[in-house]
């Protein structure tokens, strides 16, 4: 663990709702308050709250820790269909509200560089970090920070906002199940896999049979 007395401090500090956040992901990190900055900006921006139907949508363009705040801020989640998400390794997420057809895309364009108040501390950590050298509690202590001083730039700063022409995100899939052809097990139908010979296989079995998938 970093410096306790320091992390007690910071913890005291931090916003009621990225508690819920990090009780929720396990831990405070800069990918889950990208997440939750976005979030929070999406509410402003778009006008609501968190959703309990699909009203919101989030397409994210990655999969990383930030998932997890847009997942507990907004009420998206991979099972209710209204998260889906598009593995490009960008931190870039677009917000959908239904309701007044509107939404918004959040992207970064820009480097991230420390602006906090351990400036010489952070470039110790990040050195040790480049020399592949650093502790555990080294690199907690270097999240830890970055995580902070995320959290007290303007958002601006962080993410570009760029407005999207409307488009209706897909609703979640509702599709009925049959049985594999091959194994047996019941599988949604659009997800699987027509064989030249009239077979209808789900996608494991049609990978083994050299098919690709849907
Ligand atoms: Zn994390
Ligand atoms: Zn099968």
């Amino acid at each position: 663990m970093h410096d306790e007395q320091d992390r007690g401090l910071d913890d005291r500090r931090l916003p009621e709702d990225l508690k819920r956040c990090i009780a929720f992901h396990g831990h405070l990190c800069p990918g889950l308050v990208y997440g939750y900055l976005v979030a929070r900006h999406a509410i402003e921006a778009l006008g609501f709250s968190r959703s309990h139907d699909e009203e919101v949508v989030v397409i994210s363009e990655n999969d990383t820790c930030a998932v997890d705040a847009l997942q507990v801020m907004l009420g998206t989640t991979v099972g209710k269909g209204n998260l889906m998400i598009k593995d490009y390794g960008k931190n870039a997420f677009t917000v959908f509200n239904r309701s007044d057809k509107r939404a918004f895309r959040f992207l970064r364009t820009r480097g991230y560089r420390y602006d906090g108040a351990h400036q010489q501390e952070y470039e110790r950590l990040e050195q040790a970090y480049a020399s592949g050298h650093a502790t555990a509690a080294q690199r907690r202590r270097q999240k830890w920070l970055k995580a902070l001083d995320l959290l007290e730039k303007p958002f601006d700063k962080v993410f570009e906002t760029r407005s999207v022409e409307w488009f209706e995100p897909p609703y979640a899939p509702l599709a009925p199940s049959k049985a594999c052809d091959r194994c047996g097990e019941m599988t949604m139908a659009t997800r699987m896999v027509q064989a030249e010979d009239g077979q209808t296989l789900c996608i494991p079995c049609a990978c083994n049979a050299g098919l690709s998938g849907p």
